[in-house]
């Protein structure tokens, strides 16, 4: 059985697409969250927590769900 927390991180340096749409290199100070399984990545901490304070209407949503399709 699969739990949230045996979902590996990238591996630091590694590029990563952030929620605002542009890559990024990984790093431990890169803010992300775990998300319907799999981990979003966000370019500065305020987005981090516009998407936390409302998941479902975060600007940030779209692009999210863009993904998963
Ligand atoms: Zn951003």
């Amino acid at each position: 059985m699969k739990s949230e927390s045996s979902i590996p991180l990238p591996i630091i340096g590694s590029e990563v697409t952030t929620a605002c749409g542009s890559p990024d290199k990984f790093t431990f100070e890169t803010p992300h969250v775990l998300h319907d399984g799999k981990w979003i990545f966000f370019c500065t901490p305020g987005c981090q927590q516009d998407f936390i304070r409302d998941p479902q209407n975060s600007c940030l949503t779209n692009h999210i769900r863009e993904e998963a399709d």
